[in-house]
């Protein structure tokens, strides 16, 4: 996508005293926004060729531990820097926050100057290049799930995260009338998302008491998933400015349907989808079916990617519309994979499987490494499910677990031919130091369920 702000209309726009902040972003494994606020004047005459990072940004966890056992970054290391190098086609307008603008940034290496082959950024631009030498680009689109509540971040923390109150009282799927109650958040985040060139389609209730989907236009994959980052980052901040909390916890409560992010794929050639072919059934081309069977092969070893915490699988329930199987299926929201627009130069196949915690970067990245081995090995697609794919016996199940997803992570070959054994490696990392912090929890469940009975 075209800059949004160009750097000499930053430069006028300093000059003009309209932009005083340029923030510079790199994305961190959870998918975050994490960098620093210049001023603009220093953004404008020095930073903008590069700035740095403590390397802990990508091996840490959510809560900014420093958890051992990376190879890239420790105590042993140093824990020195990365530099953070601005894109600067990425520059735009935080419509959001006053005199704002936003750049974010590739992760190099210190020394060596090439890209840290961890930083999800990287590792999709790797994925993109490799689709490129086939001829092939890739059309992406990622789905926003989240819940609103009535209350903000900061009360709900001082309460310690109890009696949680969406912020309708109904299952809003598709309603008017309750999302009209809440234009007072989803307006401005559709328009200032639009603002900042965000292509946003539209936003609607969805299947829950609270429950928002947010759709953003598909875009080219590494403009696909800057959209998804700077989208979820701005929900929560346009959220908080509203005295709301804007939750992507895949599953907050165990009655609730969880939160995903489907992610809609297509490939392309010269303009042109490559996914439709008119005289094939549902118009589905070999390329596709190949693209597919790989999508499906692949799963069990890429669902990390899709689902990297512990409170990622509660998701996973049968009659949910979050799936359990690795199959395909045409328009039936039951599969893990959806053909959607078949017969039509839409065609394209909807993954069902990620959660709303997912990193839109390592998500596209690994579907995309599974795709291309599907064409590269001319794989051969299964033929279709229908009716309620949850009974289906015959189907494969995805990981139950991130314990499960971890060992099919860490043995996972086409993974470790596509990313290399480094980059698996340093996530298998980060899915087991997950569990371990869970495993070191006791839980309100076990203290209520055993106090007296145990
Ligand atoms: P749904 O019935 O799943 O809501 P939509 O028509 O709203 O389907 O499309 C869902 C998403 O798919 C949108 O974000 C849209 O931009 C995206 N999409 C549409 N066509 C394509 C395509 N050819 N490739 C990838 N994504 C696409």
């Amino acid at each position: 996508m075209a800059a949004q702000l160009t750097f000499d209309a930053l430069k006028d726009a300093v000059k003009a005293g309209e932009i005083d902040t340029v923030l510079a972003c790199l994305v961190d494994m959870q998918g975050r926004l994490m960098g620093k606020r210049f001023h603009a004047v220093n953004f404008v005459e020095t930073s903008f060729e590069e700035t740095h990072c403590c390397n802990y940004l990508l091996a840490t966890d959510l809560e900014m531990a420093t958890p051992p056992g990376y190879a890239s970054s420790s105590w042993q290391g140093g824990y020195g820097d990365y530099i953070m190098a601005p894109d600067l086609t990425t520059l735009r307008r935080v419509p959001w926050l006053e005199g704002t603008a936003m750049v974010l940034c590739d992760v190099l290496d210190h020394h060596s100057h090439d890209p840290v082959p961890h930083s999800p950024r990287a590792m999709l631009k790797q994925q993109i290049a490799r689709l490129q030498d086939l001829g092939f680009d890739a059309m992406m689109a990622t789905e926003l799930e989240f819940f609103l509540f009535e209350k903000s971040f900061d009360e709900i923390r001082k309460e310690g995260f109890r009696d949680l109150a969406p912020i309708s009282g109904y299952n809003e799927d598709y309603h008017i009338l309750q999302t009209t109650k809440e234009e007072s958040v989803m307006r401005p985040i559709r328009n200032h998302l639009f603002d900042a060139g965000i292509p946003v389609e539209n936003t609607k209730g969805e299947a829950e008491t609270g429950q928002e989907e947010l759709n953003i236009r598909y875009a080219a994959a590494l403009d696909c998933a800057d959209h998804h980052t700077i989208a979820k980052n701005a929900v929560k901040e346009i959220a908080w400015q509203q005295g709301h909390a804007a939750s992507f916890l895949p599953k907050w409560h165990r009655d609730k349907i969880g939160s995903s992010s489907h992610v809609h794929q297509s490939l392309w050639r010269d303009g042109t989808p490559v996914f439709y072919d008119a005289d094939a059934e549902l118009g589905m081309s070999e390329v596709m079916a190949q693209y597919m069977a790989g999508l499906i092969t692949y799963a069990p070893d890429y669902t990390f990617f899709l689902a990297p915490y512990v409170n990622s699988y509660k998701r996973f329930a049968k009659g949910t519309f979050a799936p359990t199987k690795t199959v395909w299926s045409v328009d039936n929201r039951t599969a893990g994979f959806r053909l959607c627009g078949d017969g039509t130069k839409g065609i394209r196949v909807e993954c069902r499987i990620g959660g709303s915690d997912l990193n839109p970067y390592l998500a596209q990245a690994a579907m995309l490494a599974a795709g291309i081995k599907g064409i590269e090995d001319k794989m051969t697609l299964a033929p279709p499910t229908s009716g309620d794919v949850y009974d289906d016996g015959s189907a494969a199940d995805i990981p139950q677990t991130l314990r499960a997803a971890t060992e099919t992570l860490r043995t996972s070959e086409f993974l470790r031919a596509a990313f290399g054994d480094r980059v698996v490696d340093h996530y298998v990392r980060a899915a087991e130091w997950e569990q371990e912090e869970f495993d070191r929890v006791v839980t309100d469940w076990e203290i209520a369920r055993g106090f007296e009975r145990a």
